[in-house]
């Protein structure tokens, strides 16, 4: 038997522009039966990234390039309906980047079981993408030292909140930079870090000084442009400066200018380096289970912001350009 799916596909690249709900089609299509060593998936729910906007682009080389009429790129938990002797039983979560659809069908190929003693939804968010990359983006490249400072951008975020604990846990002084009193009252209250600055509220470089008196030994950056900039002219001799992301790029149509502060780098002796948490992906597992256990023993909190509604989907990805997210973002359908 057939089965009928309401699918989001890519009608246009947003290319110099924030997202728009004409880069969107919702389509209806009838998928195959499943064959012998396939299942068939019934989406729970979606995950959200910013990176997804960059796929819509054409922007980044690390993966394959979307084309118009594509299923839209994401992640998902799915639940496993029908399996034709499949790698998965039915009833089993798997997660994987299965797109903007209902129902999907798969031979396994990319997907992992969600297997966590916290509720399901916690694999895409704390145990997901944005908690390895903060994993990963902190201990491989900002080598964080117990004393050191920590400043974070983005730090409200799925993966700046988790970065800021993880280095709480290390022994550092955190500061984390977010947008508006109320998300910097989280981070301070519940998210563990030591101090934060609101950067809508202006003077970031002035507020960096006061809260890092001793210099900035470890950037973690999720913003870019001239939060990135206020940052490195902070930092402390022998900085690791890690570049997660630059958020505040993905919506305008240049490139930002280069920070003025990047001399600061020479001066004192300091080290600027991005990655792709993909090139760990051998890792995640392990690093799962460790994140998992900082969660259990009450170390880590995280936060998730579920929508609902297949529907929502091209909304719900735009409030990650807005900060209207609270947390990781997520849909439930
Ligand atoms: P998130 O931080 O949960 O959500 C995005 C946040 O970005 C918003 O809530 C908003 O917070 C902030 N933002 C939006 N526009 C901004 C602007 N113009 N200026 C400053 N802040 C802005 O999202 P996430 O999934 O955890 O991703 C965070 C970053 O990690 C992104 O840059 C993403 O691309 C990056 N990332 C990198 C890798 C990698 O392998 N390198 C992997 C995963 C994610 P405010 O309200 O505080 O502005």
């Amino acid at each position: 038997m057939t089965t009928t799916t309401r699918q989001w596909l890519l009608a246009d690249h947003p290319r110099g522009r924030g997202v728009e709900d004409g880069d969107f089609q919702l389509a209806e299509t009838e998928l195959p039966d499943p064959q012998p060593g396939e299942m068939l998936l019934k989406t729970r729910w979606l995950s959200f990234d910013p990176a997804q906007k960059g796929w819509m682009e054409n922007i980044a080389d690390y993966v394959a390039p979307m084309a118009i009429g594509d299923v839209m790129r994401g992640g998902a938990i799915s639940e496993v309906v029908e399996s034709k002797d499949g790698k998965f039983a039915v009833g089993d979560l798997v997660m994987g980047t299965t797109g903007w659809t209902e129902y999907h069908i798969s031979n396994g190929a990319g997907l992992v079981r969600v297997d966590t003693e916290l509720p399901p939804t916690a694999m895409m968010s704390v145990l997901g993408t944005t908690g390895v990359t903060a994993y990963c983006g902190l201990f491989k490249i900002g080598k964080p030292v117990a004393g050191d400072t920590v400043l974070v951008s983005g730090a409200a975020g799925a993966t700046g909140s988790v970065v800021g604990q993880l280095a709480k846990i290390a022994g550092c002084r955190t500061v984390g930079i977010a947008g508006g009193p109320d998300k910097c009252k989280w981070l301070v209250d519940e998210a563990g870090y030591d101090a934060a600055i609101d950067y809508k509220a202006g003077g970031v470089r002035r507020q960096i000084k006061e809260h890092c008196p001793k210099g900035v030994d470890v950037v973690f950056d999720n913003v870019g442009g001239a939060i990135l900039d206020a940052m490195l002219g902070e930092i402390a001799t022998g900085a690791r400066v890690v570049i997660c992301g630059g958020i505040s790029r993905y919506e305008t149509g240049d490139l930002p200018a280069g920070p003025k502060n990047y001399f600061n780098l020479i001066f004192r002796r300091a080290s600027m380096a991005g990655f792709i948490v993909l090139d760990w992906a051998d890792e995640f597992p392990a690093i799962r289970k460790r994140l998992e256990g900082f969660v259990q023993d009450g170390r880590l909190a995280y936060r998730e912001d579920i929508q609902h509604g297949f529907e929502n989907a091209p909304q719900t990805l735009k409030r990650l350009f807005t900060g209207a997210n609270r947390g990781k973002q997520m849909l439930e359908l």
